[in-house]
């Protein structure tokens, strides 16, 4: 533990492994985060268990690494802990079916919190809810693991009736390697609102946004589609690398001068004080539940407008000169085979 943060966070000698030894792990769904859970903690020594329907394409890739699977209901009726890793728009029904299933002292583990913060899943008094959410896909959760690193991750609890919550949730951590990197301390409440808000505003809502229209201001401007790819979209990764490795800094003492100067100048005239106004409103949809109640309707529904605005970002321009550009790369093909390599098909 470290006092040099705001937050609580946690590595291994924090961890006291023996509170899963005696416990049987449900994991449910094993898809991106599910693989990577069942598989770190079989090879941590936790005793584990898959649930899958019976007609799961993803059967066969878990009973070929050797882990037992069964129905959510029968693994659940199994476990003492059972990690819910199926996606979170059906995650609601799966726990319907697990019910029955949760006997005094479990523990519902979860690895974000959308569905218990917004009251979609409302466990009985008499277990523990706690959360285990890695801070990055399941194949990088895995492939770390694998290397004997560590991915960081968050843990909340929302339930503690043993008063072992914490400490249950940090040997579950611990087995699928985030104790190796850090675990820092939330709440179900922080862990769902800022997600929701990153991925809303910053990360895949802003960015794309941000590339689209820059795109289209360069190619209505008569330049050529290509430049404006390459531009907009292909040097935006290089510039994220910087970063990601040393903070802004790293990115403005690695790019020229001019750049350094233009970007600074220029960048809060893009995202200017309207931005600001339009992320607070943003989240403030979070935060109030309307943007939750819109998509459980849309769920409900069919999903008729995301599926209609998601054929609209796939049959914009830059998809398609991007394909084309992108072809010429030999590294492309490669990053993308291997990476398809990892994770299980979904099905
Ligand atoms: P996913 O879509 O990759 O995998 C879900 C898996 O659930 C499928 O592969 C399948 O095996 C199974 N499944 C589907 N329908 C099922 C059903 N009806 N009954 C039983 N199993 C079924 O999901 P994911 O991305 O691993 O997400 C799982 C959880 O982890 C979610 O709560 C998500 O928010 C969270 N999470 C994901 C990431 C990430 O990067 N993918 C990161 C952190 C947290
Ligand atoms: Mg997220």
């Amino acid at each position: 533990m470290t006092d040099e943060f705001t937050t609580q966070i946690y590595y291994e000698d924090d961890v006291d492994e023996s509170y899963l030894e005696d416990t049987t792990v449900a994991v449910l769904g094993y898809g991106s985060q599910g693989h990577a859970h069942a598989l770190n903690m079989k090879e941590s020594g936790v005793d584990v268990l898959v649930g899958l329907r019976e007609d799961s394409s993803s059967r066969e890739a878990a009973e070929a690494e050797g882990l037992e699977v069964g129905t959510p209901a029968e693994v659940a009726a199994k476990a003492q802990l059972i990690s819910v890793l199926v996606p979170d728009t059906i995650q609601a029904a799966v726990y319907d079916e697990i019910e029955p299933h949760l006997e005094d002292g479990d523990t519902l583990q979860f690895a974000h919190g959308l569905n218990i913060h917004y009251n979609q899943i409302q466990p009985p008094a008499h277990v523990d809810v706690t959360m285990v959410a890695p801070k990055s896909p399941g194949h990088l959760v895995r492939r770390n693991y694998e290397n004997g690193e560590g991915t960081p991750g968050l843990l909340a609890v929302y339930q503690d009736t043993t008063g072992e919550a914490t400490q249950r949730a940090l040997a579950y951590a611990k087995a699928i390697g985030c104790a190796r990197a850090g675990v820092l301390e939330t709440t179900f409440q922080e862990e769902v609102e800022t997600d929701l808000f990153g991925e809303q505003v910053v990360l895949c809502g802003g960015v794309t946004s941000l590339v689209k229209q820059g795109y289209e201001t360069l190619v209505d401007a008569g330049y050529s589609p290509e430049a404006a790819y390459f531009e907009c979209m292909n040097e935006l990764k290089l510039i994220v690398d910087l970063m990601y490795e040393g903070g802004l800094m790293e990115m403005w003492n690695s790019v020229s001068d001019t750049a350094e100067y233009g970007g600074l100048t220029r960048g809060d005239r893009v995202v200017d004080e309207h931005a600001r106004e339009n992320m607070e409103e943003i989240l403030e949809e979070i935060q109030n539940g309307d943007f939750a109640r819109e998509w459980i309707l849309e769920n409900q529904a069919g999903r008729p407008g995301y599926t209609q605005i998601r054929q609209a970002e796939q049959d914009h321009e830059i998809e398609e000169v991007g394909e084309r550009l992108r072809s010429l790369f030999s590294w492309s093909e490669e990053a993308t085979e291997d990476d398809a390599a990892e994770v299980p098909a979904d099905d």
